[in-house]
């Protein structure tokens, strides 16, 4: 080996190659493969996904049951558990009110009971 700033061991064979050569002369290593200058392509990460349209309404619609059983879960305490009590009360009130939805119909029957009727 010598200490010719020039001359640098290949990376496949480690014997001396010079700057000024393309390839090692020993091994064949191509040293400056075309295209090697160009900076390489930034990996492609992939953009995280987003949830589908179906899932987004199913999202909603388990948010709205879990309100709606919140509001019935209401509704029972303030009827003592009484189920037959309740579902009367719902009846009623969806008699009078018979567009609105079930959680709006517990919210209004729940209103009614906290305001004495
Ligand atoms: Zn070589």
């Amino acid at each position: 080996m010598t200490d010719d700033p020039d001359v640098f061991p290949c990376t496949r064979c480690g014997k001396a190659i010079y700057h000024a050569q393309t390839y090692c002369p020993h091994c064949g290593l191509e040293l400056y493969p075309q295209g090697g200058d160009e900076v390489p392509a930034a990996p492609v990460i992939p953009a995280p996904r987003q949830p589908s349209f179906f899932r987004q309404c199913w999202r909603r619609l388990i948010g709205l049951e879990a309100r709606e059983n919140n509001l019935y879960l209401e509704l029972l305490q303030r009827v003592n558990f009484n189920q037959e009590r309740a579902q009367y009360l719902l009846d009623a009130e969806r008699a009078l009110a018979p567009e609105v939805s079930r959680s709006r119909l517990l919210t209004r029957v729940i209103a009614k009971l906290d305001g004495g009727g």
